[in-house]
């Protein structure tokens, strides 16, 4: 019996980008993350540029824009642009 197995591991999230404070996973793969504080938070999707102000989500609370996040990444089906190295 070997005694170290090389155990498999989970794929290493990328790190988020500065001031991220919340991140969800659209439906093909695209990010919607959502940064700033409680009260001042704003959102972006990474497919489609979509921020819930352009949604109709005029309040900037940490709520209401999680609940906007979620149900974009629920329904969002543009792909983000491929980086450019
Ligand atoms: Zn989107």
């Amino acid at each position: 019996m070997q005694g170290t197995q090389p155990q498999p591991q989970p794929p290493t999230p990328a790190p988020w980008p500065e001031g991220t404070i919340a991140r969800y996973l659209t439906v093909v793969g695209a990010y919607v993350d959502i940064t700033g504080e409680a009260y001042d938070a704003d959102g972006i999707c990474h497919g489609c540029e979509t921020t819930p102000v352009q949604s109709g989500y005029i309040s900037r609370t940490i709520h209401v824009v999680r609940a906007w996040a979620q149900l974009h990444a629920e329904t969002c089906r543009a792909l983000p642009r491929p980086e450019v190295s």
